[in-house]
């Protein structure tokens, strides 16, 4: 029998319908109820550690998630999340970084609809990523709708289907059939020797528009780390060089994403890509946007 820690954080999948709308109301053991068919295989301990929409997570509840896994490592064989899926690609990025020296599996799941609605989802998705979870695998996995997703490729595409998700750029790590069999389809990576223990959450993300006025570049002067999220392969308009260059000079750290999910950012490819080379702004390559603000905040480019 595999030994499971359940960290539960709110989200859909422990929501109840109030004059208010939806909001979390189930703690891990009302959620474990949902699901008998795990007595089978593991038996799961509960930390509820908050019951929040997942809009309301920020890098301080992030970090606590990571803690919550980092102080109980010796005690459990593999840990699920609960966790809202509006945000959850960002919580699976931040925790493939700061917990990727962990020798055990880390997986998060979420549900479009709360636990006990009529065809939920939820059951299937709680009892998958159980079963991910006492595999052994280590790494940081969501599992959602049968697909197991690397932490640091997650997207939330869908805001209301029950298959919501895909993972950006490379194909799935594997699946959880309905016969609950877990199969694996990319060898495993091994775990890194260090993980980063502290995180600056002061990144900010700006998307380019064709018209973005140069002028609001002037507030961000001395802002920590921009992350510009441009067009395609990458690039900075010429409209937009003066402006960003000021922005560098004044002390900002400026990077290049895409706004495509698949394929990355190539700044040599374009005279637009290699202006903003020139001006010293950074590539982040093929990271998804949530991965790269990970990376940035860990101070790891
Ligand atoms: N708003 C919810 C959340 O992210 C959506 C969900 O869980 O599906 O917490």
């Amino acid at each position: 029998m595999k030994k499971l820690l359940l960290i539960a954080t709110g989200g859909t999948i422990a929501c109840r319908e109030t004059e208010n709308g939806l909001s979390p109301a189930l703690g891990g053991a009302e959620l474990l109820d949902f699901v008998p068919a795990l007595r089978t295989f593991c038996t799961v301990d509960v930390r509820d550690l908050m019951q929040l929409d997942s809009t309301d997570l920020t890098a301080a509840d992030r970090l606590a998630i990571a803690q919550a896994v980092r102080q109980n490592a010796d005690r459990y064989d593999g840990f699920v999340i609960a966790h809202g899926t509006d945000t959850l690609s960002y919580t699976a990025a931040l925790l493939c970084h700061l917990l990727t020296d962990l020798t055990k599996p880390v997986v998060l799941t979420g549900s479009m609809l709360p636990m006990g609605a009529p065809d939920s989802d939820a059951p299937r998705n709680l009892l998958d990523a159980c079963r991910v979870a006492a595999d052994r695998r280590a790494g940081v996995v969501a599992v959602l709708c049968g697909k197991i997703l690397a932490g640091n490729r997650v997207v939330k595409y869908h805001s209301t289907e029950i298959d919501a998700f895909v993972s950006a750029g490379v194909p799935p790590l594997g699946a959880v059939g309905t016969d609950g069999k877990v199969r694996w389809d990319v060898p495993a990576a091994p775990p890194a020797p260090t993980a980063p223990s502290a995180l600056d959450p002061h990144v900010l993300l700006v998307k380019l528009t064709p018209d973005l006025d140069p002028t609001f570049f002037a507030a961000l002067h001395g802002y920590p780390k921009v992350i510009l999220e441009t067009f395609g392969a990458g690039g900075v308009p010429a409209r937009l060089e003066k402006a960003v260059r000021a922005l560098i000079e004044s002390g900002t750290r400026v990077y290049i994403t895409s706004q495509c999910i698949a394929g990355g950012v190539h700044l040599h490819h374009y005279a637009v890509g290699r202006r903003a080379e020139a001006m010293g702004a950074v590539s982040l390559g093929s990271r998804t946007t949530e991965d790269a603000l990970a990376a940035v905040m860990c101070g790891e480019v």
